[in-house]
């Protein structure tokens, strides 16, 4: 596969594939110090053999390829037990167990029972004076970071991925709060350069950027209005929403499209009954206040 090397700074390049980064593929960076060598992200196109570290923005799959090829591996501490233990990662991404062995083998999956965690704000020193700072960006998976490259000014902000889709938060750890927070601290970023771990950027005009992450957050907010307009017509459940075009267009539906939206669906009516908008009853049928 072509791979091509998108310079976003003095010490950083963008590891970009044919077809732009879009999932099953990614957009890692490679990022290099004067003593050491730091892949931010591996993807399908990726060895993380080549670098001195590997740091990763979640625990999914497609972050995280060859991942136990690497000499050293990092994640936020949140994400850690579903890179240490097959089970748990399936149990948080609702992956039944007999889909794990297709998925083991395209993503090159493998436990990672050694990997090294870090908090937000952990600083990686690379030599040279170039870092790489962890920002936590949690609501995606309950660790998800993104990462300050200096003295490159360059932001990556993982799967806060800017795409018309919107943001993703069906894994099991993954909360709205934490998500709507997130994309407050992705617009307070200061940074030269915005980079997302799929197909959209890198943003190097901060109005472009604001923009695309303002959209971004409004198809969280339109999930929310139609999940509120089922409620009050009487589709009380998540089970019940599926398939209503909350999150994929009634139609053609990718094989993972309903746990996702049941998840999803789950997601927003918990976070509706913890803003006191909606409530629940022990049969878990839902109601407006
Ligand atoms: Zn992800
Ligand atoms: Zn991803």
């Amino acid at each position: 596969m072509t791979v091509e090397e998108v310079r976003l700074g003095l010490h950083t390049v963008q590891l970009r594939p044919e077809n732009g980064g879009k999932y099953p593929q990614a957009n890692p960076l490679l990022v290099r110090g004067t003593e050491r060598t730091a892949l931010i992200d591996s993807a399908l196109h990726t060895s993380p053999a080549d670098a001195d570290l590997l740091l990763v923005s979640h625990s999914h799959e497609d972050h995280t390829v060859g991942a136990g090829e690497a000499a050293e591996v990092w994640v936020h501490s949140a994400d850690a037990a579903a890179m240490r233990d097959q089970a748990v990662f399936l149990d948080a991404m609702g992956i039944p167990d007999e889909a794990a062995p297709a998925m083991v083998e395209e993503f090159r999956w493998s436990p990672v029972p050694d990997v090294r965690t870090f908090e937000d704000g952990h600083v990686f020193d690379l030599g040279g004076g170039v870092t790489v700072t962890a920002i936590h960006l949690p609501g995606h998976t309950p660790g998800h970071s993104g990462f300050l490259v200096q003295p490159d000014g360059v932001a990556f902000i993982g799967d806060v991925d800017l795409s018309s889709f919107g943001p993703l938060y069906s894994d099991r750890g993954a909360r709205i709060a934490d998500y709507r927070a997130t994309l407050e601290t992705c617009a307070r970023l200061t940074a030269d350069v915005v980079a997302t771990a799929h197909h959209k950027g890198p943003y190097r005009d901060r109005a472009e950027y604001l923009q695309a992450l303002a959209d971004f957050g409004r198809v969280l907010d339109r999930r929310e209005e139609a999940i509120l307009d089922l409620v009050r017509a009487g589709v009380n459940t998540a089970e019940g929403m599926v398939g209503r075009g909350v999150v994929y267009r009634p139609g053609r539906r990718p094989a993972f499209a309903d746990r996702v939206e049941v998840s999803t669906c789950g997601k927003h009516l918990a976070d509706l009954v913890d803003r006191g908008v909606v409530t629940v009853d022990e049969d878990g049928v839902h109601r407006l206040v």
